[in-house]
């Protein structure tokens, strides 16, 4: 059988005792592109903070790629793209495209026959902004910052990629822009778990859903999501969730 690359299992989670992810149950396998989903404050970055090792659950446990999360060091085969990623558009210490891209490397093994700055350079080609490398990130438009942040994700070359919203406040067409680019990713291969509010616009680009409301009330393929989102508790149908999830 297929091992997951990701392990969610019962996990519960509290800020000063009041429970935001109760007995939660999540497995994701190579190749799914799945949208997590949920009202405002239901834990969704708090659960894709669990996963990345930023918090321990007060129960339950994470596996990652096999391995007890406790175990796991190899956090470059994970790509994480957190939420307001845009304050670190520092205006005091001004950082060029490459350097932001850069970040990313810490702590990953060197490539083999690659310098540093082409792996760089590899990572911001895979986004589309390689002419861009020795410009200042606060120069860039919010949606190529976006794309910036995605490459930092990026240029350790992940197996599984991590967003928690990340398209806020970047217009219709970058969004767009945005989601054809991971859909691209994720055809050539990268396992991708997207935290959104818009389902109506990543709806053609995913492949399963999971709604989280404090538990996981649904987690399966798009197709049955669309014929069943009442599952979620929340909404007559996915076209119809924006206004109901802010
Ligand atoms: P979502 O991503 O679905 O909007 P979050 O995981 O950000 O939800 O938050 C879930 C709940 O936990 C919310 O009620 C939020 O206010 C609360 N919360 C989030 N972070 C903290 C924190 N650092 N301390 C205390 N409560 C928090």
């Amino acid at each position: 059988m297929k091992e997951p690359l990701v392990e969610v299992e019962k996990v519960t989670f509290s800020y000063n005792g009041e429970i935001v992810l109760e007995e939660v149950n999540l497995e994701l396998f190579a190749g799914d592109f799945c949208a997590l989903i949920g009202p405002n404050g239901s834990g969704k970055s708090t659960l894709l903070k669990i996963i990345v090792g930023l918090l321990k659950p007060q129960q339950g446990r994470v596996r990652l790629f096999g391995k007890e999360i406790e175990n796991f060091h190899e956090w470059w085969r994970i790509g994480y793209v957190p939420q307001k990623v845009t304050s670190l558009v520092d205006p005091v210490l001004p950082l060029t495209v490459a350097e932001t891209v850069g970040l990313g490397l810490q702590g990953k093994p060197k490539s083999h026959g690659f310098s540093k700055k082409e792996v760089i350079l590899s990572a911001l080609e895979r986004v589309g902004l390689a002419d861009k490398a020795d410009k200042l990130l606060r120069e860039l438009s919010g949606g190529q910052q976006q794309r910036v942040f995605l490459a930092r994700a990026l240029v350790g070359q992940p197996q599984i990629l991590l967003l928690d919203e990340p398209t806020t406040g970047v217009d219709f067409t970058a969004q767009e822009r945005f989601y054809e680019l991971l859909g691209r990713l994720n055809r050539e291969g990268l396992t991708i778990l997207i935290v959104t509010h818009d389902i109506a616009v990543v709806d053609r680009h995913v492949k399963q859903v999971a709604c989280l409301n404090r538990k996981l009330v649904f987690h399966g393929k798009h197709e049955d999501f669309c014929k069943n989102p009442e599952v979620c508790g929340l909404i007559p149908g996915p076209h119809h969730l924006i206004g109901h999830l802010h």
